[in-house]
């Protein structure tokens, strides 16, 4: 497919594997097609416990900051990410745990400095279409929710001349904001999961499928789905050798994860009933 000028894609994410989970499919297919990726994670994933006992890490004496850092470089490659930033916040751990109380937890971090500092990624990178959260950050998790407040404000406020935070960059305003969105049938799939895992959990989930109405946009990434779970399973911390999404066989892939989902935040295109099925239509 042939790209027209410089279309810039950013993904906002909180995590290592987050990318890969959330938005593995649609920065892979776009790098494909000659569009720069941009990936911007806000911590290292300092809190993230291995998933696996039977894990070796690469070296002894690595720290779970170092490992993951280690996964998300690979991640990166997989996905073909044109570039990666970290913001440099630490890990706030899952919702209600110590890591909440953490002074230097991402979740507690000045509002206005963490849009500052994405604001001067926007205007440096200038993409056209920036992915993050929704505000329920797709389960609750604090960090999430915090990258869907910052990136929210960041993508107005970049493109507002009266808004400085003493990069001495051009303003940039994106042209569209989208937020993923969980499809019906997988969270039906979550839910099976759950169930059968522990068939006494019967506290309501904290993933919430969007409704299918509020889904604005369908990409359908069923070419790229091999790529994407290289990528998950780049994360080899956090997924267990039993984990779900290694059980997956091809067809259950392609029906749970063989299009990525997003409603449009900003800038989007007047609704006709039809999902969008491109996030730069408008720009091609
Ligand atoms: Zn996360």
């Amino acid at each position: 497919m042939a790209v027209k000028e410089n279309l810039t894609l950013m993904a906002v994410h909180a995590h290592p594997d987050d990318e890969a989970i959330g938005t593995g499919g649609i920065l892979v297919k776009y790098a494909a097609e000659g569009v720069r990726t941009i990936l911007v994670t806000c911590t290292r994933g300092e809190l993230g416990e291995i998933q696996d006992p039977t894990y070796v890490p690469p070296e002894p004496g690595l720290s779970i900051t170092q490992i993951r850092e280690r996964e998300l470089a690979r991640a990166v490659d997989i996905l073909k990410i044109g570039t990666y930033h970290n913001l440099g916040y630490k890990d706030s751990g899952m919702a209600g745990t110590q890591g909440n109380e953490d002074p230097l937890a991402f979740c507690r971090a000045d509002h206005a400095q963490a849009v500052g500092k994405l604001v001067q990624l926007i205007r440096r990178e200038r993409p056209q279409v920036i992915v993050t959260y929704d505000e329920n950050g797709i389960y609750g998790h604090p960090d999430h929710i915090k990258a869907h407040q910052i990136c929210s404000a960041a993508f107005l406020a970049a493109g507002d001349a009266a808004y400085e935070p003493a990069s001495g960059l051009a303003p940039w305003q994106a042209a569209k904001l989208y937020y993923i969105a969980i499809p019906g049938p997988r969270m039906k799939k979550i839910r099976e999961e759950r169930q059968e895992k522990n068939p006494e959990d019967n506290a309501p989930s904290s993933i919430v499928a969007t409704p299918e109405d509020q889904i604005t946009t369908r990409i359908d990434v069923t070419g790229v789905l091999d790529r994407k779970f290289d990528a998950i399973f780049a994360h080899r911390s956090q997924f267990a050798a039993d984990h779900w999404f290694r059980r997956l066989t091809p067809e259950q892939r392609i029906a749970i994860f063989g299009a990525e989902y997003f409603v449009c935040a900003q800038g989007c295109a007047p609704r006709t009933g039809e999902k969008e099925s491109d996030l730069f239509s408008g720009w091609r």
